[in-house]
């Protein structure tokens, strides 16, 4: 064939569950020059990245490091090294990402035993006790914040059951991870992924992870081969650790960037970071309840960076959303799974989390309802003012 046109996307404002907005300096970072990954510069970088990621999963893990891969890739990587056939593992689903680590899991041949929560509820850590009550697992494991449908889990109760079942604590932290305190050693995780196109506004392709020493023992002492050669964490910590034996080659472009956003998440400060994806989820939803919107997600297990919003009877989904990808380019998420259809999730994540950003999902979605026939009962965007 001949050559295309030079590939250009329309410019976009992205408010669904993720990627959410990259900024411009780490677009650039990405940009520099190539260097190789064994380079002593990229050393020092990797360590850079390393040491940023434990701040923001709270952990002293020695064990951390990013995967080459999205979000999928970090969940992956622990069920491949933290599971061997007939193993069990007790997973806790309450909504698609919950589903699919009892997928993943089962594809390493493991036993899988779910505890199914109703979808747009948090999981109830008593009924998971006796889920799994007079038995032994290898893993317990559970979503943080489940992005396809706006719950955010507290992980506190989560400990003290993995105990009972002599089980380690895998936590999936792909969208609460700099944009919701996460703080793995206070609650005990000994496992946990996360990705980085969500809070952390940097391109997908990437998957932090980190794992304990008592997760790490688990790995090593395994009696099978990982089936998995390139998610191997033996060989990974070859290269990540002080022996710098080459496995793969690092994405390293990929890997600049990932720097630069970490490096821009603990210049804005962690605390502060939290508090204002609190702020302006807080605006967002005073702003779509005094639209007449309503959100199914009790509000005391609403997760700050997505929004689950009740499409109203009558109102067509595609339209609302084509409208507001054509004349605003502003790109919200659809419903997941049982929610398709029936619901909108609205991202405040990372850089996508401004006062901006909200002005604008507010209008253009109230606009946009009333050409489809619902008439907000108020001004959405003076409610979320007011709550400002
Ligand atoms: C997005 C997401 C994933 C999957 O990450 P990918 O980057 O799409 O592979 C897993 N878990 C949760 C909670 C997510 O939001």
């Amino acid at each position: 064939m001949s050559a295309p046109a030079p590939f250009r996307a329309s410019p976009r404002v992205l408010m669904g569950p993720g990627p959410s907005d990259v900024p411009p300096e780490v677009l650039r970072a990405q940009g520099a020059p190539t260097i190789g990954h064994l380079d002593p510069d990229f050393l020092r970088c990797m360590d850079e990245v390393r040491a940023m990621i434990r701040t923001v999963f709270g952990t002293d893990n020695r064990m951390t490091l990013p995967i080459s891969g999205t979000g999928s890739a970090g969940m992956e990587t622990l069920f491949a090294n933290l599971l061997e056939p007939g193993d069990a593992a007790l997973i806790a689903t309450h909504g698609v990402f919950g589903g699919r680590m009892a997928e993943v899991a089962r594809r390493q041949g493991a036993e899988v035993v779910e505890l199914q929560t109703e979808w747009g509820q948090p999981i109830d850590p008593a009924a998971l006790a006796e889920a799994g009550a007079g038995r032994p697992f290898r893993v317990l494991a559970l979503v943080h914040a489940e992005t396809s449908t706006g719950v955010l889990q507290d992980l506190a109760p989560f400990r003290a059951i993995a105990d009972q079942h002599g089980a380690l604590l895998v936590t999936d932290c792909v969208t609460s991870f700099a944009g919701v305190p996460i703080q793995l050693d206070r609650h005990g995780v000994d496992a946990a992924y996360s990705g980085t196109q969500k809070c952390l506004s940097c391109p997908p392709g990437l998957a932090p992870v980190s794992l304990s020493d008592r997760a790490m023992e688990r790995v090593r002492s395994r009696e099978s081969d990982v089936r998995s050669w390139y998610l191997d964490l033996r060989l990974l910590a070859r290269y990540w650790g002080d022996e710098r034996a080459y496995h793969h080659t690092a994405p390293v472009n990929a890997i600049f960037g990932l720097h630069e956003a970490l490096r821009l998440v603990l210049d804005e400060g962690l605390e502060a970071r939290f508090a204002r994806h609190l702020r302006l989820s807080a605006a967002l939803r005073a702003g779509l309840e005094a639209m007449g919107l309503s959100l199914p997600v009790p509000s005391d297990a609403r997760l700050p960076p997505l929004t689950l919003v009740a499409i109203p009877d009558g109102v067509d989904d595609k339209a609302v959303r084509g409208k507001l990808l054509k004349r605003y380019g502003l790109e919200i998420g659809g419903g997941l799974g049982k929610f398709a259809g029936k619901a909108w999730r609205i991202g405040l994540m990372g850089a996508s989390c401004t006062e901006r950003h909200l002005a604008l999902c507010l209008t253009g979605l109230g606009e946009a309802l009333r050409e489809e026939g619902f008439t907000p009962a108020a001004d959405g965007l003076a409610a979320a003012r007011a709550a400002l």
